[in-house]
């Protein structure tokens, strides 16, 4: 697959700062590759401290202006972005596929969905609703209004180089924030080209600031704004190792923190599940992106009475995908991200292999192919002591666990630091209800494997971090409350 672009000028290799495209300051450069050969796809900057504390200054000198933008105005803007973002549709996702790896109709629908949450702030910017306060003083008025919260960072990963970004580049926007952006190293050239076209759209210069970094650089750059008390806000997307050193880091100026982390998501199979639903939910959850997304199922527990039909039922879909690069139209399963995501998946399988699992689909390294494509594989026998169970696998690999009971299988869902999202599959409608209560994570897919929606509230608990994204709820991350008391009115 070939870097050819109808809008040639959609391939940025600069940052985005104040509205001008500029070098690092050190002129320094690095290069993205494509995971699919590793040939070159182009070289960006290589940014640092002083290009983040140029981003920061560029990002403050806008604030007040932007702030007070008419709610409308603001919403016009992400408007016109929106309908760009779909007008170079077929572009952005070249890009995708190129850095990311995913198949293109994988990418088709990731930018369909990145786009479809700045439509949702444009609307959401004109509801941000405050409040009159019923009170017991005479001569007192109280208000509740909510305020941007101010210059926002927002740091991203690789596994959605668009979406992800638009997730919090929108709400931010629409809120009258400011912001200061890096993606992740292995994939900038989305980002860059999402940031032009927001600038296109009228974002006046210094509201969106955008700057790409390797990653020893990219830590230098992070750090500027963690000390900078100017940044009010630090958004973030990736690990939960980084993401408790990012909270650590912002302690020092009280930062807000969104947190969206990573995940260890149960997918429950019950004996009285429609198997055929559950085999397709679980596709559709477990071998999107390669499997390297953050609610992929990571765990699957099969009831026991169940448990060969439904194996069967999934080796026959898992072994009947294509696997192959982007460019190939019928690929739906590209490369892994990188030699480092390799080793891991290898690894978790060996060890698994070693503990006692059977490999019912895959379990390989497709050489052929190149160095980073891993079979998309079915492990049974799975058990607790294995690294699949405690570890996100971010690969295509689905380990079959057995369970006898409801209580039981509840325990070993809740097993866990992790909680993102969590799947099953029942027709019992009492206990349709009943384990979605009981489930712990953000995120409940209930006979459902797609739960992500611009509309819905999107989330983790315990490890897997705080803070929402989408819906009505995801502008809330990015405003204050100010309470005004108006005094002497009688
Ligand atoms: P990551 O290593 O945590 O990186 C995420 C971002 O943080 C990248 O931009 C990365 O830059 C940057 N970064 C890494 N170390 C940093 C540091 N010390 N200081 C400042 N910035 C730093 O995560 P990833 O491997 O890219 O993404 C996979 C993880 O993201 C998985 O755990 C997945 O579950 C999670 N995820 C969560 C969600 C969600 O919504 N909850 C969605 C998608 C993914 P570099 O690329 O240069 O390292």
């Amino acid at each position: 697959m070939e870097l050819r672009l109808k809008r040639e000028e959609l391939l940025r290799r600069q940052n985005l700062i104040g509205g001008e495209w500029i070098d690092a300051v050190t002129g320094s450069r690095y290069a993205v590759t494509n995971p699919a050969t590793g040939s070159v796809l182009a070289d960006v900057a290589n940014s640092g401290q002083a290009d983040a504390r140029a981003a920061t200054d560029a990002a403050n000198y806008a604030a007040k202006e932007w702030k007070e933008r008419l709610p409308r105005e603001r919403a016009g803007i992400l408007r016109r972005w929106h309908t760009l973002i779909l007008e170079n549709a077929e572009d952005l996702a070249t890009l995708i596929s190129l850095e990311q790896g995913k198949p293109m109709s994988e990418s088709r629908g990731e930018v369909a969905y990145g786009a479809s949450y700045v439509a949702w702030f444009a609307d959401e910017a004109t509801r941000i609703y405050g409040d009159i306060i019923p009170q017991g003083q005479r001569g007192k008025q109280m208000r509740a209004i909510k305020e941007p919260i101010g210059i926002v960072a927002a740091i991203t990963p690789w596994n959605f180089p668009l979406a992800m970004i638009a997730r919090k580049i929108a709400p931010a926007l629409a809120a009258g924030c400011t912001v200061v952006s890096k993606p992740a190293e292995d994939t900038p050239l989305t980002a860059l080209a999402l940031a032009m076209l927001a600038n296109d759209a009228g974002v006046p210069p210094g509201v969106l600031n955008m700057l790409s970094a390797s990653r020893d650089q990219g830590i230098e750059a992070v750090g500027d704004w963690l000390g900078d008390a100017r940044v009010q806000k630090v958004t973030f997307t990736g690990s939960t190792a980084v993401g408790k050193y990012l909270a650590r880091e912002s302690a020092g100026t009280l930062k807000k923190l969104s947190l969206e982390l990573g995940g260890n998501a149960p997918f429950i199979v019950f004996e009285d599940a429609d198997l055929e639903a559950a085999v397709a939910g679980l596709m559709a959850a477990k071998f999107r992106n390669g499997g390297q997304t953050c609610v992929c199922p990571n765990r699957i527990y099969v009831q026991a009475s169940v448990y060969q039909k439904f194996a069967e039922l999934l080796a026959a879909r898992v072994s009947a995908l294509k696997v192959a690069p982007a460019s190939d139209p019928l690929s739906q399963i590209g490369p892994l991200i990188n030699a480092k995501a390799m080793e891991k998946v290898a690894r978790h399988v060996d060890d698994a292999r070693r503990k006692g699992a059977s490999t019912l689909v895959g379990g390989m390294h497709l050489v052929d192919l190149g160095a980073n494509y891993y079979a998309p594989t079915v492990l049974t026998d799975v058990t607790n002591d294995m690294l699949v169970t405690c570890e996100e696998t971010f690969g295509p690999v689905a380990p079959l666990y057995r369970f006898e009971t409801e209580e039981e299988v509840i325990a070993l869902a809740n097993d866990t630091p992790f909680g993102l999202a969590a799947y099953f599959y029942t027709q019992d409608m009492r206990r349709a209800d009943r384990v979605s209560r009981r489930l712990e994570a953000g995120v409940v897919g209930l006979n459902e494997g797609a739960v992500a929606s611009e509309a819905a509230p999107f989330g983790g608990i315990k490890e897997s971090g705080y803070g929402r994204e989408g819906s009505k709820y995801g502008l809330d991350d990015y405003l204050t409350i100010k309470y005004i008391c108006q005094g002497s009115l009688d």
